[in-house]
């Protein structure tokens, strides 16, 4: 086995500004109770990081300066704390970075995602553009085999397409997914896989993605040129579709999922609005019965699951 070094050089928002990474030395992290040592082998970027580089209110606000920042990675445990079996060294793991306290009355109902004493890898406390990461044992998730590194460290934004849409009917629904980031085209493969009737795929007009879109099994790509509402409810024998996921963060695409949902239908919504007030027409969402649902994280461990058997 190789020498775990005392310290090591990591990706360190240090300056209070836009911008403001530094590769700055750390000591690589010394293991509580319950903890594992994990040698990075991959760290994606997310909109998170971007946010953080931008430096915006959000961040400012959450981000300690000098934390080491990237929470979707992957990486092989090199050591592990007391309390976790040694049989853990060795296994190549993914990270669900919300870090919860399963003791608490949110995390006992089995939403340990919403912890009230929860914190974020790679957010608030120091996470993984390092080569070296220390993790709670049960966040750490033993990665089905034959799943390259690479595609390994990108199972947390996977794992929110996948609990947006469980937040609704899936299987013989008509669904719509609003926003084809890479989130949003996760949704459109995984409603696919998990055998929505029919997925409407809508983005402004970012021809690259829609493109995709269509790759990954959407049965209509509706864009900036289409009146949104009018085909959806067209394509949906004016009912409107089932389930809508709302991933733009664009207040018009918000209004639109419940102008389009059928009664009685479900909206849920990953998004961050820049305008955190958007308008939402009320009165449409009450009459039409709907149940509107904001997400945030992956289930522990419902939705790492699912994900593991598509
Ligand atoms: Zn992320
Ligand atoms: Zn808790």
């Amino acid at each position: 086995m190789s020498i775990i070094p005392t310290t090591m050089m990591a990706w360190t928002k240090t300056a209070d500004e836009r911008g403001g990474f530094s590769l700055s030395q750390h000591p690589v992290p010394s293991l509580e109770e319950n903890e594992v040592l994990v040698q990075t082998l991959a760290t994606s970027i997310c909109g998170t990081d971007i946010h953080i580089w931008k430096w915006d209110q959000w961040s400012r606000e959450n981000v300690p300066l000098g934390t080491i920042t990237g929470h979707e990675t992957c990486g092989k445990i090199v050591a592990v704390g007391d309390g976790v079996s040694e049989s853990r060294i060795g296994e190549t793991v993914a990270i669900e970075c919300h870090f919860a306290c399963w003791n608490c009355p949110r995390c006992n109902e089995g939403n340990a995602h919403i912890c009230e004493n929860g914190t974020i890898f790679g957010v608030e406390v120091n996470g993984a553009f390092a080569p070296y990461f220390s993790a709670p044992s049960v966040n750490a998730r033993t990665i089905p085999e034959g799943i390259d590194s690479k595609f390994a460290s990108i199972q947390d934004p996977l794992g929110n397409a996948i609990h947006t849409l469980t937040g609704g009917p899936i299987k013989g629904a008509t669904i719509a997914i609003h926003g084809l980031g890479p989130i949003g085209l996760f949704a459109v493969n995984a409603a696919k896989a998990m055998g929505a009737k029919k997925v409407i795929a809508i983005d402004w007009d970012n021809q690259y993605r829609m493109k995709i879109a269509e790759k990954l099994g959407a049965d209509m790509v509706l864009g900036k040129e289409h009146d949104i509402v009018a085909e959806i409810l067209l394509a949906t024998d004016g009912r409107g579709v089932d389930n809508s996921c709302e991933f733009s963060g664009s207040p018009k695409a918000l209004a639109n999922t419940i102008r389009s949902t059928r009664m009685g239908g479900y909206v849920n919504v990953l998004s961050v609005y820049g305008n955190p007030t958007p308008e939402i027409p009320m009165n449409e969402l009450v009459f039409r019965y709907l149940h509107l649902k904001g997400i945030n994280g992956r289930k522990m461990w419902s939705t790492w699951d699912t994900m593991h058997e598509l």
